[in-house]
Order: structure tokens, then C-alpha cells, then sequence
């Protein structure tokens, strides 16, 4: 043997509140749903859980289309599905970029030859629907590719009315949720979105690593006369038959991972029993209140349209003199709370801060807010 076995020393992990951009603590029943047993992927309780799976994707994003089901892999692979099975190679995806994710998808489609179109904007701030169309009218993509909530900035953006634009050019609507559902009003079917992907680490309260797409009506039928090759692990053909979505296959495509089943399952569950709407309500109102306590602190929000602003996560300017990482390092110690720095437009420029999911409450708000005053008196002596 060349390599001997290495040491590896088992340590405790702290536990902290977390409260940046994502992964957002677990649900106490998700994580007990971690834990149920590994069960055979031929068995019935296997099969009951896909199909309970399926139906709560369907009302998270509130569709009635067939093509509905979960990726293995975290927000990443929902983006890489919904881009490769939609846009094939020579064609054009237009991506309307505002933030990290959006050059994300535009990572992933250049490396499937795919034409892009990027239109940017300033970062702490929405497209309206004109300037979408106005782009939409002149380059005729295949696809849009737009992110509803952005987690690199804290912005919302508008969706009602922009499927019926796409669809007015022949163009599909692809919209990332991965931070926003569950957390923030969407709505597949009523909006005109041909493929949405999301992720559970976020407003779901569950764990990376298993993540619900769906696809409409007109997107399938693309997908359905499509000639290009996708990608083996996304192929939704293949996945559709393995999550039996038209009700007679039930094929073996890869091994799920079934603590992430149950896990999603559960989330889906939880979602249900509280409903979208209080959902909605509760990350609106604590994210209002966390809103109210910082405007009294020296921080300035940087985004100052507050209707486009994110209700799962707040992006947070630091008066002058203060550094960003000794904000968050005194934060953690002190209050055992995590929060983010910024990233891409947001780095060293703002603070990231998401209240979502299990810790959406006016007690985590308060906590967030009072960490926050602390550190600011705390380190004005040492940075100032
Ligand atoms: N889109 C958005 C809006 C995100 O916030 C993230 C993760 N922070 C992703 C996509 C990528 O997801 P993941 O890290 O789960 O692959």
C-alpha cells in the first residue's frame, strides 16, 4: 500500500443562525426527515414519495404542467437542465443580466455552443418589461433567461406580463427561483414561464443538493422536437420517465439520493400545511420589520427602490471606516449569527443578509438587527 490510511479526527461543528444569502438553517422535521431509512428505488413508499414530491413542486409553482420533477444536484444543475434541454447549440438564449447568477447560465450555455445575448443593467435595480421587449423585438432568442430574485444584489424582479411578451416573438421564459420561491410570490402558469428551477437550501429550509424544475406545456413540446443532445444527468426526457411524469414509466435513470427525497418531500410538506399566501405574508412582514430596525442604524440599503428590493435577502451598505469582514467576523463570534459578504456587483460594496425560510420570524429580524447596532458600536473605536 503506497498511501496509508489518513486520521481523519471527527470535531464538533458549531451551529450558527444563518442568515446570509443561503443555505438557510433546516426545518427541526426536515432534518428529522434526514434521517428515515434508505429505502429501495422499487419500492411503493419510494414511489408514493416521488409522486408527493411532484405534486408539491407543482403548487410551489403553482403549475399544472405534467413535466415536473427534481433534479439530483443543488441550484446549479435546476440551471443547467432547464438552458441545455431548451436552447441547443447555434441558437440564441438572451440573458438579462443583473447579477452572479445570470453570468452563470452564461457560463453554462457557452459551453453547449449556444448563442448568447447579454443585456445588462445597473445592479441594484429591475428591467422593466418594455426594455425586455425592446430587446426581445430586435434579437428574436430561442430563449430569455432571466433570475426573478437575485441573490448577489437583493433584487426582485417583475415577471407578471413577461411570458406574453416571449411568447409574442416565438421566445421561451426561462426564470431562476432559486432564492426567491416559497419566500415570494411566483406563479408558473399564470405568468407565461416555460422552465423555472429552484433550489431547498433557501426559503425551503432543507439541504442542498436536490432541486424542482418544471417545464410548461410549450417548452415540452420544443424539448419534444428538439435534434440536439443533452447532457446525460439532465436529460428531462430520461428524468421524466424516471419520475413517471405522464403516469405509465417508472425507469431507472440514476440513484436519487432518498435523505434528500424525504428531506424535499418534507420542505414540500411544511410549505403546504403553512400555505404559499402565509408564506408570502411572514417573509414579507419580518423582512419589513428587519427593514424598519436597520433604517435606524448608519446602514444604507443598496438598493433604494424598496419595491425592488428582495424579501429573502437585504443587501446592506457599511457607513465609510467600517471593514465588511470585521462586521461579519464580530457578528459570528459574538452573536452567533452568519451573515454574507457581498459577491460579484456587491462585493466589498454591501453586506448580504437573508431572512428566509425556518428563521423568517420577528425574533431572528431583531436578533440580525441588534448583532448588527453591536458591531457598529463595537468597531467604530478600533476601525474608525
Ligand atoms: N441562483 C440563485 C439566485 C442563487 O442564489 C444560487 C445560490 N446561491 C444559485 C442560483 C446556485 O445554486 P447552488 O449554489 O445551489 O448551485
Amino acid at each position: 500500500m503506497s498511501i496509508p490510511p489518513p486520521n481523519i479526527v471527527d470535531f464538533e461543528i458549531k451551529e450558527t443562525l444563518l442568515c446570509g444569502p443561503g443555505p438557510c438553517n433546516l426545518w427541526p422535521s426536515v432534518r428529522e426527515a434526514l434521517t428515515k431509512p434508505i429505502i429501495s428505488p422499487l419500492c411503493d413508499e419510494y414511489f408514493k414519495a416521488l409522486d408527493d414530491i411532484r405534486t408539491g413542486i407543482k403548487y410551489v409553482f403553482q403549475t399544472k404542467s405534467n413535466l415536473v420533477l427534481a433534479i439530483s444536484g443543488s441550484g446549479h444543475s435546476g440551471m443547467e437542465t432547464v438552458i441545455t434541454n431548451l436552447v441547443g447549440p447555434e441558437e440564441t438564449l438572451l440573458i438579462a443580466n443583473r447579477g452572479i447568477w445570470d453570468e452563470r447560465a452564461y457560463n453554462v450555455a457557452t459551453r453547449y455552443g449556444i448563442k448568447i445575448i447579454v443585456h445588462r443593467i445597473a445592479h441594484n435595480t429591475t428591467f422593466t418589461l418594455e426594455e425586455l421587449e425592446r430587446q426581445i423585438e430586435v434579437y428574436r432568442p430561442t430563449a430569455l433567461f432571466i433570475t426573478h430574485g437575485d441573490s448577489s444584489t437583493g433584487t426582485v424582479q417583475k415577471l407578471e406580463g413577461l411570458g406574453d411578451i416571449c411568447h409574442k416573438y416565438g421566445t421561451l421564459l426561462l426564470v431562476d427561483t432559486v432564492v426567491s420561491l416559497g419566500g415570494v410570490p411566483f406563479f408558473m402558469d399564470a405568468w407565461g414561464v416555460d422552465a423555472v428551477y429552484s433550489s431547498t437550501q433557501k426559503a425551503l429550509s432543507g439541504p442542498a443538493g436536490i432541486s424542482p424544475v418544471a417545464f410548461s406545456a410549450r417548452a415540452a413540446e420544443k424539448i419534444k422536437n428538439s435534434k440536439h443532445k443533452t447532457p446525460f444527468y439532465f436529460d428531462i426526457t430520461l428524468l421524466a420517465e424516471q419520475w413517471n411524469c405522464y403516469g405509465n414509466t417508472r425507469y431507472y435513470h440514476h440513484t436519487l439520493s432518498p435523505p434528500l427525497v424525504w428531506a424535499l418531500r418534507e420542505c414540500l410538506r411544511q410549505l403546504s400545511i403553512e400555505t404559499l399566501e402565509k408564506s408570502w405574508e411572514r417573509h414579507a412582514k419580518t423582512t419589513r420589520h428587519f427593514h424598519e430596525r436597520v433604517q435606524r442604524l448608519p446602514l444604507e440599503f443598496f438598493v433604494p427602490n424598496p419595491e425592488h428590493r428582495l424579501a429573502t435577502v437585504t443587501t446592506l451598505a457599511l457607513p465609510k471606516g467600517y471593514n465588511y469582514d470585521d462586521v461579519i467576523k464580530y457578528v459570528e463570534e459574538k452573536h452567533k449569527i452568519t451573515i454574507f459578504p457581498g459577491r460579484g456587483p456587491t462585493a466589498d460594496k454591501s453586506l448580504r443578509i437573508g431572512i428566509m425560510g425556518v428563521n423568517s420570524t420577528g425574533a431572528v429580524a431583531d436578533a440580525l438587527a441588534d448583532a448588527l447596532a453591536d458591531a457598529l458600536q463595537a468597531l467604530v473605536k478600533s476601525s474608525l
